[in-house]
């Protein structure tokens, strides 16, 4: 199946593409012609995702889908959640925006260490996040959308090369040992937001096209 993956993101694309296997055919937003960044100013991961595949479907008619992904820190209160890409700047830099969440939950700790020196515990694990991704297909102009969360910590430092985005200082709980850069790709996409969701949208597009077996 030909579907359009709303994204510019080459990780992204790879994981997707590993993801959901030979029965798919990914094509990208520049391969349909489009090369400007498509607009994400929604409120909600939902709302991104909506957007992104609203885009694609506006302009081409063609069976798309595009995902929003956003990280929950607890003691941040959820951020910087729906915005994870631009947490450090327009820039969308992976560094920069790992750099300055490593900074905010330092200062967090050093916060939480004068309150233990005042007798008072702090409540939160404080490194405690999740990933959160939010699909939406749209399929013969319907939608339909799927979700994928992965818990998981964030690491005191950055470690590993692997995946993109903020994989080198996150600690899923499922690899309690390493983070998410540390991992083979095929381990982080067995476990990770992305997967959960994509393998979701696969199951139902299969169930859409497997013809109903009769009863016997
Ligand atoms: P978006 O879904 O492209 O808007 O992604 C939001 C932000 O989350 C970007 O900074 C991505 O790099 C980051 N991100 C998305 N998925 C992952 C992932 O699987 N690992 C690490 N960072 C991710």
């Amino acid at each position: 199946m030909k579907m359009v993956f709303a994204t510019g993101n080459s990780g992204k694309l790879r994981e997707a593409s590993e993801i959901l296997g030979k029965g798919f055919e990914l094509v990208t937003p520049a391969q349909m012609g489009i090369h400007e960044d498509i607009p994400e100013t929604g409120t909600t991961l939902r709302a991104n995702s909506q957007q992104k595949a609203d885009y694609i479907w506006d302009r081409c008619q063609v069976n798309c889908f595009a995902d929003d992904t956003g990280l929950e820190v607890d003691v941040l209160g959820g951020a910087p959640g729906v915005h994870t890409a631009r947490y450090a700047g327009d820039d969308k830099n992976f560094d920069k925006n790992m750099d300055k969440l490593l900074g905010e939950l330092s200062r967090k700790e050093m916060e939480a260490s004068l309150m233990r020196s005042a007798g008072i515990a702090p409540k939160k694990d404080l490194r405690r996040a999740r990933f959160k991704s939010v699909i939406t297909l749209i399929i013969d102009g319907q939608r339909h959308f799927f979700n994928g969360v992965l818990e998981g910590r964030i690491a005191r430092k950055k470690a590993g090369r692997g995946g993109f985005g903020y994989d080198p200082i996150f600690i899923a709980d499922d690899y309690p040992e390493v983070t998410l850069a540390e991992v083979t790709e095929e381990q982080k996409n067995a476990v990770s937001h992305r997967g959960k969701a994509l393998r979701a949208m696969a199951e139902f597009l299969k169930t859409r096209t497997e013809p109903a077996v009769a009863e016997a």
